[in-house]
């Protein structure tokens, strides 16, 4: 991986005080390669590693870092730039219907997305309304509404018996139906073929007319890599896209399509689609997909960590704790608290060790979640905190009622401190916390 591979070459510039050209032309080759394999397409490439070099040439040395960690470092907030910075949010029209229309190729996870996209606009309170344009392939009606049922969100389609119909004429009538029925969004699926062709681009073109969309997002399969590229600008000289979502990041596919569509389109990625399930899905970060391109979460980690200053005896004991893994809600909840008293959480979460791996978590959490949480957890009973694995059916359920949540977010919270804990607990292993216990599971 590159993670081994760069490691190696970084050792050469390990113990140095200063980053030569030599150095930093050996690693970005490596950078290169790696970049290469997870298929990024290569003008993309070409441009990317010039900017690195020209970059790292200019750099200081700092202090809390050896050479080796800064060129990473550098990588990885240049890609992390690239890919977007902060995650990009939906744009809802200021006169509902807000409409969302998806394109892309046959088999990229259109429907399935617009299943995704409802069940996730509803939880957050909006009452979207699913309209199936997609009257190409036989089943495709049937297959938007079985997604819809499962999100608990309607489904406008034509009426069965008239023909095939038109989709232009069934996309405008869905979007009166919305504003008839009080829908506040509204999502637009379409067909795709399995190449870029005329037929299909005038069709979403006209589509994209009818309805005049706020967004239109482009779906996009992470596994067809370079492919990607070629497909995007299709897309974008055919009928334009605002936004890009990647789907089937379950797959080992590195992530390669992601920047280079974001590169080359100029287009923010909002969305990122893992799983054939309507949970798994999620908005898209550029942290997540830069450490995944890369491939070395664990190195961006310990360079975290030799850049932030903690308080060394409570991490001490929190470590201590974590490499037996040991740590409880109780904790959990405690860390919280603190977290709270200390302001804003980005700037906190470089306090906590394993912070780095803990960050995609509480990243998610704001303040009245935070609330929320602190609310579940005080509604266990002490022994609940201290050994969270007694916590069965029947237990969630009477956490639910006394904290006034639903049993599905003492679920959540549950699976998410597991989680946590689990990949706090690998972490400490690795990087030899925990009083040279390591892991002991
Ligand atoms: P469409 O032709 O663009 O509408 O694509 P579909 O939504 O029908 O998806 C095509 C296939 O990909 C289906 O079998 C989906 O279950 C599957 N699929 C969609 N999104 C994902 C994903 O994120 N991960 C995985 N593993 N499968 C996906
Ligand atoms: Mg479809």
């Amino acid at each position: 991986t590159l993670s081994d591979r760069l490691t190696s070459a970084l050792q050469s510039l390990r113990g140095k005080g200063k980053l030569t050209d030599a150095d930093i032309d050996a690693t970005a080759r490596e950078i290169r390669i790696a970049l290469l394999e997870a298929d990024v397409a290569l003008p993309v490439v070409r441009e990317f590693i010039a900017q690195i070099k020209q970059r790292a040439k200019g750099a200081e040395v700092s202090g809390a870092l050896n050479p080796a960690q800064q060129v990473i470092k550098i990588v990885n907030e240049e890609l992390i730039g690239i890919l977007g910075g902060e995650t990009r949010r939906l744009t809802l029209a200021k006169n509902p219907p807000t409409v969302i229309m998806l394109a892309g190729l046959q088999g990229s996870g259109k429907t399935t997305l617009a299943g995704k996209l409802a069940m996730w606009l509803k939880k957050q309170g909006h009452a979207p309304l699913l309209v199936a344009c997609d009257l190409q392939r036989p089943n495709a009606v049937t297959q938007l509404q079985v997604v819809g049922e499962r999100a608990g969100v309607p489904t406008f389609a034509p009426e069965p018996g008239n023909g095939v119909g038109d989709p232009v004429d069934v996309a405008r009538r869905g979007i009166d139906e919305a504003k008839h029925a009080q829908h506040d969004i509204v999502i637009v699926d379409t067909a795709g073929r399995l190449g870029v062709d005329e037929e299909l681009m005038r069709q979403a073109a006209d589509i994209r007319d009818a309805v005049r969309p706020d967004e239109t997002l482009f779906v996009v399969d992470a596994m067809i890599g370079q492919d990607a590229v070629a497909t995007a600008e299709a897309f974008r000289d055919g009928v334009g896209f605002s936004g890009v979502v990647l789907t089937k990041l379950d797959g080992d596919a590195r992530g390669g399509a992601a920047l280079s569509v974001r590169q080359v389109t100029g287009r923010p990625i909002l969305f990122a689609s893992n799983g054939e399930k309507l949970e798994d899905f999620d908005t898209f970060h550029p942290d997540r997909m830069a450490s995944r391109i890369l491939g070395m979460g664990d190195l961006l980690t310990l360079i975290e960590q030799a850049e932030q200053a903690f308080d060394a005896e409570q991490a001490e004991k929190a470590a201590a704790k974590l490499g037996t893994g040991q740590l409880t809600l109780e904790d959990f909840l405690q860390q919280m608290l603190a977290i709270r008293k200390m302001g804003p959480i980005g700037n906190l979460l470089g306090m906590l060790p394993g912070a780095g791996q803990m960050k995609d978590q509480l990243a998610q959490v704001d303040d009245t979640q935070l609330d929320r949480l602190q609310a579940i957890i005080r509604g266990m009973t002490p022994a609940e905190r201290d050994d969270p694995k007694i916590i069965n059916g029947s237990r969630r359920q009477r956490i639910a009622l006394g904290s006034g949540v639903t049993v599905r977010e003492v679920n959540d919270l549950v699976n998410r401190f597991f989680e946590a804990r689990k990949m706090m607990q690998q972490m400490a292993g690795r990087f030899g916390f925990g009083g040279g216990g390591g892991s002991k599971s």
